[in-house]
């Protein structure tokens, strides 16, 4: 991820990466399911049938042909899913889907084309399974058919047991929909930010990391140095900083408004101030050398400011609102 990704120039576009039509599992026609995304605002897609590509042309989505292939074997005796994104060689694919995973991954990732290794929970894979493999560009963080269907839907785990083995994958948030209807679908996508919009300067940004991952929530801004960390969101319920190990740090309502009622008794703590500004109510936290600053707003948390604190490793943000919907950041590795 860039580290001014969002304060530098440029818009953001939402899509999704990971839908099934009736060319494969899914219920609705591939033009369908192009009015499905675009209908609810969705710029870009990729149709990913599973061991083959949907060739569709579509005015109303930035489409990128995809195909999700199942290939291998993990450690726990499943295969793993590849979300195989910019290939629209049916044949070769075919081939590869007999060979190793590795294979698969050395075939697909070329300049503007790339893989993502799916719903890594669903899949029974270990992080050993996922270290064992070189080239992807992430994992799904976040699947929305695996959450509706059988309750595995998140792979946070997997993603920061990566991350501390120092390989800098991205998280993404995907629906993997087969039935639509809100039902498994407009769960989980990327917001992207683009120059321009175009399946190029999208696939591109992918590529660099340039995105962030959401089931819900926005993030409006995050930056990150060694001795400062601000995050913007529209309201939520929890901010989380995700780190190495032990390290980290959670922001959640709950807390917060422990905090407040009893801020002479939590003995951990030092300073606690309350001002009000407008609509916001802003709290000054001391907790040791570290200064937390929480601004809320109507019930939720909208901005959250930490000073001294160190992260180890790496460092990405997680958000979650009042529906237990979220969205993640990028990792920044150092
Ligand atoms: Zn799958
Ligand atoms: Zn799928």
């Amino acid at each position: 991820m860039d580290k001014n990704l969002f304060s530098s120039s440029g818009i953001w576009v939402r899509g999704n990466l990971h839908a099934h039509t009736k060319n494969s599992d899914g219920l609705l026609s591939p033009e369908e399911v192009i009015d499905y995304y675009f209908s609810r605002g969705y710029d870009f897609l990729a149709i990913t049938d599973h061991e083959k590509v949907t060739t569709v042309k579509s005015e109303k989505l930035i489409l990128l042909p995809g195909s999700e292939i199942s290939v291998g074997k993990c450690l726990l005796g499943d295969s793993y899913h590849i979300l195989a994104i910019n290939v629209d060689n049916n044949e070769a694919l075919q081939k590869y889907k007999n060979e190793s995973v590795q294979a698969l991954l050395d075939f697909v990732n070329k300049e503007k084309s790339f893989t993502i290794v799916a719903h890594p929970y669903w899949s029974k894979l270990t992080h050993s399974d996922l270290l064992n493999i070189e080239g992807y560009i992430g994992i799904e963080v976040y699947n929305g058919g695996c959450d509706i269907e059988v309750a595995k839907g998140f792979s946070m785990v997997h993603w920061d047991n990566l991350l501390t083995q120092g390989k800098n994958v991205y998280g993404l948030a995907t629906d993997d929909a087969h039935y639509y209807g809100d039902l498994d679908s407009a769960r989980g996508w990327i917001n992207v930010k683009v120059k321009e919009r175009s399946a190029e300067e999208i696939l591109s940004s992918i590529k660099k990391g340039n995105f962030y991952s959401s089931s819900g929530p926005i993030i409006e801004y995050l930056s990150y140095n060694e001795n400062k960390v601000e995050i913007r969101t529209s309201p939520v319920e929890r901010v989380d900083f995700v780190s190495e190990g032990g390290r980290g740090f959670s922001v959640s309502l709950d807390t917060y408004n422990k905090v407040k009622q009893a801020k002479d008794k939590v003995r951990i703590l030092g300073k606690v101030e309350i001002t009000h500004e407008r609509e916001n109510e802003i709290a000054y936290v001391e907790l040791g050398n570290s200064k937390i600053t929480i601004k809320t707003e109507r019930g939720g948390i909208i901005s959250v400011v930490l000073e001294g604190f160190s992260f180890k490793k790496y460092f990405r943000a997680e958000i979650t609102d009042h529906n237990g919907k979220k969205a993640w950041s990028n990792p920044i590795l150092f």
